[in-house]
């Protein structure tokens, strides 16, 4: 039987796209109907990720003390959540933090710090160790999460390698400012903006479960398609106590897998990341929306622990995917775990702080 997700998701393969009105359909969906919903959206991602998934690592380079009010945010100014502070990591502390993600499996590090907006000093930290990384490995892709940026420092950046900048839209513009009030919306996609131009490949998410309405989640998305975001972390709220957000429990596993699908309906060809809150609020769907997602961070988040790295790359490959760019053998020694063996690789091609 052909169901109304299939039919759905042949349109969109034929060339079509899904309406606000479609993604409104998939976000609520029955329960009953969720394995029929994954397996229309898994045709989207298989066609255009195959069973790749990519790999992303994150080196937090500058924790807490930050002076916004982002109210989901453990960095942020008032929050008394209880995080590791601390003020930018060496050069050193970096390449070895990253190299540690890079023998893990990620293809990817996103270098990210708290604040406003890096100035030109933290640009040009940045830019030295996105140099070194790439010196030591060159077929890393780098990507900035810097906050804010103004004027000349994404060409700075890019000319020093960077391949990618972080700055999520967050939540829809309607909702933006009960969760912020230190900037505005129009600055994030202004950033947004200032990055592409850049030419550095636009990396913008969202943050689900900060008491958005299914239309404001759904707002959200198509914001993101239209700034045409390459990479789409899909964050789900992790309500860290002593933040404005402590005890917001608004999310289910399957509203999560819900939400991964639209994701990939609205933006068939774009990655779509499961980002922070994976194991708090996927739980053990974690594999299940890997049939609609094609991207993960390994590990560790910003200030909170993920699964074992290990175990991650387990997921993967008990589930039939392969690594996106593993071919060689993958060390986990730096992470304190066995080494294991990546077979195969891909063709195809931050957070709630
Ligand atoms: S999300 Fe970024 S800008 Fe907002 S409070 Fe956290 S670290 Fe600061």
């Amino acid at each position: 039987m052909t169901t109304q997700f299939d039919q759905l998701a042949s349109r969109i393969l034929e060339g079509g796209a899904a309406t606000e009105a479609d993604a409104l359909a998939v976000l609520r969906a029955p329960d009953a109907e969720l394995v029929a919903l994954v397996a229309a959206a898994s045709r989207l991602r298989r066609a255009h990720f195959a069973n790749t998934v990519k790999v992303n690592y994150l080196v937090n380079l500058k924790s807490g003390l930050c002076p916004e009010n982002c109210n989901y945010c453990s960095q942020a100014l008032g929050s008394q959540a209880p995080i590791l502070k601390y003020s930018w990591l060496s050069k050193d502390e970096t390449l070895d933090q990253a190299g540690a993600g890079l023998r893990g499996g990620a293809t990817r590090v996103c270098m990210v710090s708290s604040g406003r907006g890096p100035s030109d000093r933290d640009i040009e930290k940045v830019a030295e160790m996105t140099e070194a990384l790439k010196q030591e490995y060159p077929d890393v892709e780098v990507c900035a999460c810097l906050g804010l940026l103004k004027e000349g420092q994404a060409e700075r950046l890019r000319g020093a390698g960077v391949d990618a900048y972080n700055h999520n839209i967050n939540t829809a513009a309607s909702h933006h400012d009960a969760i912020v009030q230190t900037h505005t919306y129009a600055d994030r996609v202004d950033t947004i903006g200032r990055a592409k131009t850049a030419g550095l490949s636009p990396c913008s998410g969202l943050i689900a479960g900060l008491g958005e309405s299914d239309e404001q989640l759904v707002e959200a998305l198509f914001a993101l398609r239209d700034l045409d975001s390459d990479s789409i972390p899909i964050n789900f709220l992790m309500p860290f106590d002593g933040t404005p957000f402590e005890n917001t429990w608004e999310l289910t596993p399957t509203r999560c897998v819900k939400i991964l699908a639209m994701a990939r309906f609205v933006c068939p060809d774009r990655e779509v990341r499961i980002a922070g809150g994976r194991e708090m609020h996927l739980r053990s769907l974690q594999a299940l929306a890997l049939q609609v997602a094609n991207s993960l961070f390994l590990g560790d988040y910003l200030t909170s622990e993920g699964q074992e790295a290990q175990r991650d790359i387990e997921m993967i490959r008990d589930n039939g995917f392969v690594v996106l760019g593993a071919e060689e053998e993958t060390s986990h020694e730096t992470l304190g775990e066995p080494s294991i063996r990546q077979r195969g690789a891909g063709t195809a091609t931050p957070a709630n702080a």
